[in-house]
């Protein structure tokens, strides 16, 4: 039997309050193990994108189907459930600044009782020991530099065995120096296999990393590639004059 794909996107527009109309139409598929980097202009709607996916954002139209099954009509609790099943990674953190590294990580299989006490610990460890960050589990995370805090943030993530994993921007608010310790990271899930969309203004990573390019501007997919042909020959006049301004 053949599987559906683990995310399938189709026809999904989004308008914001006030006739914004951030996504036109989008049809998205991704599979198991795949990773996608989504490229393009600021405002394209690659976060509203991801937002939708995630539940964060209601859409207009269209649907988004996990598995083959929709989220349409998705109650609260079950919405809560995708948003624990599609893990993502925010430019910010988004962190629980009051709760140190183990906590941070081990709130949300403990809250949704997936995992006991100690095995929540355990898998923490492991996790921390993954991004390198093993000696840092008892510190408050409001000491730790920003390329932490995201390492942090992606432990969080992944604690809870996630289908996917959402980034967006993951590294665009750290200090240079940091962002290389966080793409090491995101190329390690990357090699092992984890499913993965990513935000990102990193074309070493989007070259090396991605599966498939998938390039929007406007709201819309205006192409999708593999990255060494939309990278060497892009097909399309607005793939090309962004790849030219970036270079
Ligand atoms: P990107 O992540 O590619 O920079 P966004 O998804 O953030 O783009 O935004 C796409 C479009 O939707 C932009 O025109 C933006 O101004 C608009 N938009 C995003 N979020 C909101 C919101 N909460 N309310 C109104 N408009 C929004
Ligand atoms: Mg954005």
């Amino acid at each position: 039997m053949i599987q559906p794909p683990l995310i399938n996107v189709s026809g999904l527009c989004k308008e914001f309050r006030g006739g914004i109309r951030a996504l036109n139409d989008i049809n998205l598929s991704v599979n198991r193990g795949e990773v996608v980097v989504i490229l393009g202009p600021s405002g394209s709607g690659k976060s509203t994108l991801i937002r939708c996916i995630n539940g964060l954002e209601e859409t207009t139209s269209g649907e988004i189907k996990v598995e083959g099954k929709s989220l349409a009509g998705n109650s609260e609790r079950k919405w809560r459930n995708h948003r624990l099943e599609v893990g993502m990674v925010f430019q910010n953190y988004a962190l629980f600044p009051h709760l140190n590294v183990i906590k941070n990580i081990t709130l949300a299989p403990l809250r949704a009782g997936v995992l006991k006490k100690e095995e929540a610990v355990q898998e923490a460890r492991r996790l921390l020991e993954l991004v390198g960050l093993a000696a840092k589990e008892n510190s408050p995370v409001a000491s730790l530099s920003g390329g932490q805090q995201q390492r942090i943030a992606i432990c969080r993530a992944l604690a809870m065995k996630p289908k996917a994993i959402l980034f967006d921007e993951p590294t665009s608010a750290l200090d240079p120096e940091m962002v290389g310790e966080v793409l090491s990271v995101m190329r390690r899930l990357a090699d092992e296999g984890v499913t993965m969309i990513c935000v990102t203004h990193e074309m070493g990573f989007a070259k090396s990393a991605a599966d498939r390019i998938v390039f929007m501007d406007k709201g819309e997919i205006v192409e999708e590639a593999p990255p060494q042909k939309f990278f060497s020959a892009p097909e399309s006049d607005r793939s090309r004059r962004f790849l030219d301004l970036i270079s």
